[in-house]
């Protein structure tokens, strides 16, 4: 949110004339909390959203007029009042605008593209050759993915508000805050686990075509942001989002924003230390928890208990579906499996004991398909390992988004730009930088 009221001095310290930039600013500050509002909460009349804001009646009025012309929100009906006219009821517009989310998966490049409220219009999938894929290959599914839904859901490519992009690593973007990227402003994603070193990837994005508005984020902390708006995490203030595909990540939601740390890399719980001196993990350390619970570290101890034989011919999802299936006929995969439960437990108790939230949500496609069968054995093992009056105050949770829940996360991060800026972000400020 915005800080309405707040000076700005200019470089040699001298005060900038106040007026005008504090009307601006409140002017911001007030599109910014009404189009919220109505976002999460609508529809809602004016006199509710007075009342729900503090902001005066004229205050309201004004500002829904400016939205209302704008397009941004748009009337849902009317709603009768105590005795007086009927009152209309008001919602942000459904179909102002279009953002689409990508998933840069380890395994795959998954498209998204949502209308402002967030239903699916289209959805494209592509498998990535191999489990360490090569940057340029990822970036040009993109480009393709983003072309194919926009062609199928035959929308016009204009009236796409950006493109949220979740990755399999920490995205390090200059002085922006909150997974936006200005346009022209480059970004780049340190992957080690895959093979990424600073890899430029709007730059590399832009050189492949895609000239929307831009927003990266790590995909654990998108996936996060899914949950929170519209899965597990509604109504939480204190949360943590875990995600378990091939890798390990989390999204630390503490009082309603993710913590990041000092250059956004923070959640990288997968690489925290489950067993001292065990074995390697993929970011060259050893003993870390995504060896262990990550899909790619759990279908490894299995081969080894049978002895090294690897299916080849089947994706890590379909040997991971088969693994969980065989549970109840081979021993040696039931045992794979409650270690794997044990390690995730044992994790999650960490995780309650750091930050004590008030719920952690469970998602990733793995972590999804573990809990399933196994959620009661991980509660059990977390709240052996985490301080009983705390666990006793922490639910635990399975994420409601499904596997696409990074993308659809993914896709909330222009909308947070529209809700944070009150405007549309291709249009909010003045015109920053040109797209590369
Ligand atoms: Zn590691």
């Amino acid at each position: 949110m915005g800080h309405p009221g707040k000076v700005r001095r200019h470089k040699m310290g001298i005060r900038m004339p106040a007026k005008r930039t504090t009307v601006r600013d409140l002017r911001r500050h007030n599109r910014s909390l009404l189009l919220s509002k109505l976002y999460f909460d609508g529809p809602l009349s004016r006199h509710e959203l007075s009342g729900l804001t503090g902001l005066s009646a004229a205050t309201v009025s004004n500002v829904t007029a400016e939205l209302g012309e704008e397009r941004l929100i748009t009337e849902a009906g009317l709603v009768e009042s105590d005795g007086g006219r009927p009152r209309v009821l008001l919602r942000v517009d459904p179909a102002y605008g279009h953002v689409a989310g990508v998933d840069i998966g380890e395994t795959g490049v998954k498209v998204e593209l949502f209308d402002l409220a967030m239903n699916r219009l289209a959805t494209v999938e592509h498998p990535l050759a191999s489990p360490r894929p090569d940057a340029a290959a990822a970036v040009t599914q993109v480009a393709s993915g983003l072309r194919e839904v926009i062609t199928e859901s035959g929308i016009d490519e204009a009236t796409v508000l950006g493109v949220g992009v979740g990755v399999p690593g920490t995205v390090e973007q200059g002085s922006v805050k909150q997974g936006t990227v200005e346009q022209g402003e480059a970004v780049r994603v340190h992957a080690p686990t895959i093979g990424w070193k600073e890899v430029p990837l709007t730059d590399l994005l832009r050189a492949e075509g895609v000239g929307l508005p831009l927003f990266v984020d790590n995909g654990a902390k998108t996936q996060g942001q899914g949950e929170m708006w519209f899965g597990a995490g509604r109504g939480a203030r204190h949360a943590v989002i875990v995600l378990i595909g091939s890798g390990v990540g989390a999204a630390v939601v503490t009082d309603g924003t993710t913590y990041r740390g000092s250059t956004s890399s923070a959640g990288e719980w997968g690489h925290t230390t489950i067993v001292y001196g065990g074995q390697e993990c993929r970011c060259g350390s050893r003993g870390c928890l995504e060896s262990y619970v990550g899909a790619e570290g759990v279908l490894a101890r299995y081969r080894k208990a049978r002895g090294g034989k690897a299916n080849q011919d089947e994706d890590e999802q379909t040997q991971f579906a088969a693994l969980l299936e065989s549970a109840g006929k081979v021993k040696a995969a039931a045992k794979v499996l409650e270690e794997t439960a044990g390690y995730l437990g044992a994790g999650i108790g960490n995780l309650i004991n750091l930050f004590n939230p008030e719920r952690i949500v469970l998602g990733g496609w793995a972590g999804l398909a573990l809990g399933e069968e196994y959620l009661p054995e991980i509660r059990r093992v977390a709240g052996e390992h985490a301080l009983a009056h705390v666990f006793d105050q922490t639910e635990i949770e399975l994420g409601q988004l499904g596997p696409d829940a990074v993308a659809i996360g993914a896709a909330t991060l222009p909308v947070a730009a529209l809700l944070d800026q009150g405007a549309d972000p291709r249009t909010a400020g003045s015109k920053r930088g040109t797209a590369a």
